[in-house]
Order: C-alpha cells, then structure tokens, then sequence
C-alpha cells in the first residue's frame, strides 16, 4: 500500500535563477534573477517528489521566509508522515506557520508528486481527474524598454502565442496608452489583457482605467491597492470591461470577501497566494458558484510551479481565462527541469505522466542554490 509509506527525506534549496530582461509592474521590479525555493520529499521507498515556492518580497512575500517556513517549522511536521495523511499534513502546515503561501504550495505540490509517482497516476488525477489537454498561454509585456518588448512579441506570435497580458501603472499614464495604441495597431491577432499590479493612485485611478477600457481589452486587473476594496467595487461598477482581482484575493477567505463586497468581475488564481492546489481550486469553486471567471495567474516561477498550475488548471474547470506560465519559456535563461515546460501552438501541454511529469535537474538545483538544507 504506497500510501502507508512513510516520508523520510525533506530537502530545500533556496536558489537564485538568472533572467533574460527586466520586468517592471506597479509593485516593483525584477531584474537579473529571481529567488526561487526547492524542496524535495523522499518516501521509504525511494520515489521523490519535488515542490516549488516562486515568492516575491513585495507580493506575497520573501524567498527568505519561504525557506524558514519549510526548514524550520515545516520540516518537522512532514518527516515521518505516511503519505496518505497529505490532507492532515497540509492542515497541520497551514497552522505552525502564518501565511508562507508559497511554502505551502510546494509542500502539497511535493506530497502530491511523490503520491502520483509511486501510484503512476499524473497529479490532475489526485486532484478529481481533468478536463482538459491543453491551456491557452498568455505572456506579459512588462519591460521598461518597449523595443524590447516589441522584440519579444515578434517570438511569442511566431510561436503561435495570441494572448498578452500588458503590464501598466509602473511609469505613467501616457506610456501605458502608448503601448496599448502600438499593440492594437499592429497585432490585432492577439487578445490583450492589462495588469495594473495595484500601481495607481486612488485619486485618478478611476479617470484612467477607463481610459485604458477604451482600447476594449479582455479584463483590467488590479489597478489599485489590495485593500482598498471599496475602490475596487467603484470602479468595478463605473467600468464596463470585466475588472479582475489578484493582490486583493489570496485565498477562499479573501475570495469570500471579494464576493461579499462585489469588488470584481473575476479572479486571478495562483498556487503561491492561495497556499496550494487545493485551495486555489476551493477559490475557483467560490468565484464560479457567483458567476466570475478564473484566470490561471502565477508569480516569477520556474518549470515545477508551472507544472503543478498546470495540473491543478487541468483538473478545474472554472478556471477559463488560461494561465500566464510563460517565465521558463521566456523569461528565465535557463530552467531548472529536466526536459522543457512543453508549449505547442500557444498552448501549455497537460502532461500525462505520472506525478507532475516533470523532475527538476537536481544538479541544476545544486548550482543555482546559495543555501540548501538535508
Ligand atoms: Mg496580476
């Protein structure tokens, strides 16, 4: 019986991956690497699972804390465990350590991969079965030097991408519509979607999310801070292009806010905010039981997270808008997989393999790691 067996290794890595560009959004900025934790489970029987934290310090929170959360106070409670307990386990985690989203999403992703792989079922399996083979791909344009983004967008059409997401709020008004103008202009294949990550200023926020409506794109989402709810209900009510939430909803317990207080149309979804694949699919359930969209949302991930979106997208229906795991494509230099993130015709590839599909090339893991633990 696989799920008696016991986990009896629990490693970490904090690593840092080098990146192609700079990208700017209205929280902040990444540039030359991101900070990404690793963790590996080992069961008694020698299957590994593999997890991954994608933090960010001005979002959700930092690498650093991602890393004490699983080393320190994670650890202990996993160890030892039988695997059929994933449940007990998760709920364990979410209470020895507020918040660390992140961490959390890994430890579940890892439980879930280990679980797939010695019962040779993919992890959209262990997650209610799927619904569907691919997930339409969306890549943001959210470099500071727009030639450079014109560049890369001349990559992704090739590629037989046709969705954007345009990331705006970080420098000012006019070069958000600038853009948006070039953009509509000369690929009016492709779908736009614009991000404000929280980056206007109350006062105007309103003038210039309709403004930017004008030029008709799929949602807007997020143009003012998180916790100014009311706003976004405002604007949601004065604006006729669908407004999204991300920073404002973490999990189901923010989702239920969001509904009550009707502060957008739909939600952006991810592994990393809500605190793992389970409950991302728990907030999908919450927006679709109201009648809002879900869009697959991630944060500067590399393959393994965008692996384990990959599977919980696959398995959760309300989740229609597709998912923006563009960064081991586009963004990192080098990812950490063993084989790449497979992308066909502008689609994300649902794996059929077990567990996640996917391992991570540990020796890649050893050399981008500056600390690690066993
Ligand atoms: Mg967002």
């Amino acid at each position: 019986m696989h799920e008696m067996q016991k986990i009896v290794g629990f490693d970490v890595w904090h690593t840092q991956l080098p990146v192609n560009a700079r990208r700017d959004h209205g929280i902040g900025s990444v540039e030359h690497v991101v900070d990404v934790v690793f963790l590996r489970l080992s069961a008694e029987g020698g299957e590994c699972g593999y997890g991954e934290a994608s933090s960010w310090s001005v979002f959700t929170g930092s690498a650093e804390a991602s890393y004490a959360a699983l080393d320190r106070y994670i650890r202990p409670l996993v160890v030892g465990r039988r695997l059929g307990d994933r449940a007990a386990i998760m709920a364990d985690a979410s209470k020895v350590v507020a918040h660390c989203t992140e961490a959390k999403a890994a430890l579940e992703t890892a439980l879930l991969d280990v679980q797939g792989r010695i019962s040779q079922l993919p992890v959209w399996a262990l997650l209610g079965g799927k619904c569907r083979d691919s997930i339409p791909l969306s890549c943001s344009i959210a470099d500071p030097d727009f030639d450079k983004d014109l560049r890369l967008m001349e990559r992704i059409k090739a590629d037989g991408l046709r969705i954007i997401k345009l990331k705006t709020g970080f420098k000012d008004h006019a070069f958000d519509l600038m853009r948006l103008e070039r953009l509509r202009k000369d690929y009016p294949e492709f779908a736009i979607r614009v991000d404000y990550n929280q980056g206007l200023h109350p006062d105007t926020a309103l003038r210039q999310v309709l403004d930017v409506a004008s030029f008709e794109p799929d949602f807007i989402e997020q143009p003012v801070p998180a916790h100014l709810r009311s706003l976004m209900a405002e604007i949601r009510a004065r604006c006729e292009v669908p407004l999204l939430a991300d920073e404002s909803v973490f999990g189901p317990e923010d989702m239920q806010l969001a509904i009550d207080m009707q502060i957008c149309d739909g939600v952006s979804i991810k592994i990393m905010k809500s605190g793992g694949l389970t409950r991302a699919q728990t907030v999908a359930r919450m927006a679709a039981n109201v009648g809002l969209t879900a869009y697959g949302g991630d944060m500067f991930e590399a393959g393994v997270a965008h692996l384990a979106g990959t599977h919980m997208i696959a398995s959760t229906p309300e989740i229609t808008l597709g998912c923006e795991f563009y960064q081991a494509s586009y963004f990192l230099r080098e990812d950490v997989l063993q084989s790449p993130f497979l992308v066909k015709a502008g689609e994300v590839q649902v794996p059929q393999s077990a567990g996640l599909g996917i391992a991570p090339d540990v020796e890649k893991l050893d050399h981008y790691a500056f600390v690690r633990s066993k």
